[in-house]
């Protein structure tokens, strides 16, 4: 009796030590332009988190992006490719892509296909003291990210003739509907699935068919058909109208930009790109070259995404916290960046996020 006493102890000891050190490898690509400040920033955030939660992050740094280009001749050396394969999730920066043919394609691209990171999602949602077209908005852009026109797929046919794929998949398609309309269920129950069916009957025909199967699976979610011109213009006139958004890939890469404005900015504005085994974890923004080391701009974006990081792991306290302790530093207004009016740094605004997780 006596011994079983001390190896329940002993297990009950061990138990408590495991949940104490429960770790996440965290593969951090710093990206360039801004993508280096803003990762500072938010490290130093999910550093003050750290000291609040019992898990760890450990933080394992790689190469990306285009400075990598010359050194290696990749946006994305096969180092870092194995390094991400030996983590639990990414958190990137952005890359400047090149525009030149025949350049690399974007490291983002390359990613979310090698980890077949089908759903891009990108939540739109007022803060308080920010400026948002309407009050308390609230909604979600869900955009397929493995095919479409965004793939970059082109050739030039003749001398000023190019052509480019876009390749939309019954598989695919259905794929991201499933996402999106299992998301819709946890909020408002609301989808809209967003298209150019009258003119790329083929392409859009087979995306809005998958919507409809899919949707059939779905009763209690009620959903909307919309053309993508026609929700570029509702986003602006009636943005209360959306819960889930979802759409193919070039259409949600423009129509969440277009949404992160209508909520304050892309300053503000976070993505999670997510796959059935991996999720990499970012601003909707790119590199904004003409920022690099001004410490100016707004490092929320991908403080933001650093939350979307931890709920996907499951960490949805240690998310709140983060999302808390923004919506108190936008809430108060002492502490603005340059998009947000005011002067204060990237330095400043992580330092006061850190704060405010600190002491609450
Ligand atoms: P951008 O998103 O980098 O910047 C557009 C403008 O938005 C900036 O000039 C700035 O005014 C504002 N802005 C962006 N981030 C901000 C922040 N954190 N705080 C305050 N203001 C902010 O768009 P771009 O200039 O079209 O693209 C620059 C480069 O980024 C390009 O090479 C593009 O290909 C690349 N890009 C990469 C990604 C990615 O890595 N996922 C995404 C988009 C663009």
């Amino acid at each position: 009796m006596l011994i079983s006493k001390e190896i329940s102890k002993i297990l009950h000891y061990k138990k408590v030590v495991v949940i104490m050190s429960k770790t996440y490898n965290i593969a951090v690509l710093k990206g360039d332009g801004i993508g280096p400040e803003i990762t500072e920033a938010t490290i130093k955030v999910l550093e003050a988190v750290q000291e609040k939660t019992d898990f760890k992050l450990n933080f394992l740094y790689g190469e990306a992006g285009f400075h990598c280009i010359e050194e290696f001749g990749t946006n994305l050396p096969e180092e870092t490719i194995a390094l991400l394969k030996r983590t639990d999730a990414c958190l990137k920066g952005p890359m400047t892509t090149p525009e030149e043919a025949g350049a690399p394609v974007s490291g983002a691209v390359k990613i979310r296909k090698i980890f077949n990171l089908y759903a891009n999602v990108r939540p739109c949602k007022s803060f308080p003291s920010v400026d948002s077209l309407k009050p308390n908005l609230d909604f979600v852009v869900v955009r397929e990210n493995t095919e479409g026109l965004y793939s970059g797929a082109e050739f030039a046919a003749a001398p000023g003739v190019g052509i480019a794929y876009r390749i939309i998949t019954t598989e695919a398609s259905t794929r991201v509907a499933e996402f999106a309309f299992k998301l819709a269920q946890t909020r408002k129950k609301h989808l809209t699935y967003v298209h150019k069916g009258n003119i790329l009957r083929i392409t859009d025909g087979i995306f809005k068919e998958a919507m409809k199967t899919v949707a059939k699976k779905y009763p209690n979610v009620e959903v909307d058909d919309q053309h993508i011109d026609a929700t570029a213009m509702h986003l602006i006139k009636k943005p209360e109208f959306f819960d889930v958004i979802v759409t193919s890939n070039l259409f949600g890469d423009i129509l969440s930009d277009e949404a992160a404005q209508v909520v304050g900015g892309l300053g503000l504005a976070a993505g999670a790109n997510i796959g059935d085994t991996y999720g990499m974890f970012e601003p909707v923004h790119g590199s904004a070259p003409k920022y690099t080391g001004m410490n100016r701009v707004n490092p929320i974006s991908h403080i933001m995404a650093a939350a979307l990081m931890l709920n996907h792991l499951g960490e949805r306290g240690a998310a709140a916290k983060i999302e808390k302790a923004v919506t108190d530093v936008l809430g108060e207004g002492k502490v603005r960046t340059m998009d947000l009016g005011g002067n204060s740094t990237t330095s400043d605004m992580a330092d006061a996020i850190a704060q405010k997780i600190r002491e609450a």
